[in-house]
């Protein structure tokens, strides 16, 4: 796998494999890498005749008390796998190179930003927005890869995609799971054993809570039945559980037919984040 760290130099190498007529396909992540991450890897391989990943654990997304300094950093491991997975090319670019000393501009994507994450989040759908606009302005891509599992950042990017118009297809990739249902993270290292056991509670209340709004439960007593699990869960701390429309993540209207269950759920200092599609009607 080749290794790129200079800005200039990725879409140099993009523009050559679209210049001898081959589909580039993107997928960025902050490292860490695992099977979800090879899963949006294997996706783009299947659409795309290159397929370039970016490691960068970008610091505008992190509010100033959150796990951006412990936050797992196995460059070669991920090279290791980008390899054994036929990535192309691996973007490593330096914080300095894209951050460069007196930057100062950022990407607000209005209201899809606020609920939800955004909440708790201030700035966070800024940094990840801003660093998304200036990978694929480097980069080029002609497809952009990214996981259902962080449904209000791939809202956001959509909607920046459009907004801007900014010539890349956005593809939504479905959420990859362990056995027990817990989403895969580069977090999930972080939690204790017997975290690691409560964990798919999450995941199970969704479920459940998506079983009794697809019968006919209204939204606000689906989100009271979930809240009410979730808050039993051993050594837990629940920040929110929402039923939205899923295209403006806010309140469901009464023509609403497409929702989505979303939750964050905390163990110690280990953020957990999940959703699920709802249909009604
Ligand atoms: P991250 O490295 O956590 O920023 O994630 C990089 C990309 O992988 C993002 O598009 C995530 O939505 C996606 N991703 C992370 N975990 C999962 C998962 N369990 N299932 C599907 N996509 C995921």
């Amino acid at each position: 796998v080749r290794i790129v760290r200079a800005p200039a130099a990725v879409g140099k190498l993009t523009a050559s494999w679209q210049a001898r007529g081959e589909r580039v396909g993107f997928v960025p992540t902050m490292g860490a890498l695992h099977a979800a991450h090879l899963s949006l890897v294997r996706r783009a391989a299947a659409e795309c005749g290159k397929v370039l990943v970016s490691v960068f654990v970008n610091p505008m997304q992190f509010g100033p008390k959150e796990d951006f300094s412990r936050y797992p950093r196995p460059f070669r491991e991920d090279a290791a796998l980008c390899r054994r997975a036929g990535v192309d090319a691996l973007y490593h670019p330096h914080p300095r190179s894209m951050y460069p000393p007196g930057f100062d501009t950022a990407v607000d994507v209005g209201r899809l930003s606020r609920p939800l994450c955004g909440k708790q989040r201030p700035g966070h759908f800024r940094g990840v927005a801003t660093v998304v606009l200036k990978l694929l302005l480097q980069v080029q891509p002609d497809r952009l890869y990214l996981g259902e599992k962080d449904f209000q950042q791939l809202a956001v990017v959509r909607r920046m995609a459009r907004d801007l118009d900014l010539p890349v297809r956005v593809v939504g990739c479905p959420t990859k799971r362990e056995p027990d249902g817990l989403a895969i993270s580069s977090r999930n290292v972080y939690l204790t054993p017997g975290q690691r056991g409560a964990a798919p509670d999450l995941h199970k209340a969704l479920v459940e809570g998506k079983r009794l709004a697809e019968s006919g439960t209204p939204p606000p007593q689906v989100v009271a039945r979930v809240r009410r699990r979730l808050s039993s869960v051993p050594d837990a701390r629940l920040e929110y559980i929402e039923l939205v429309d899923a295209s403006t993540l806010e309140s469901p209207n009464p023509r609403s037919r497409s929702l989505r269950l979303l939750g964050a759920l905390w163990f110690g200092r280990t953020r957990l984040i999940d959703n699920v599609p709802v249909k009604v009607g």
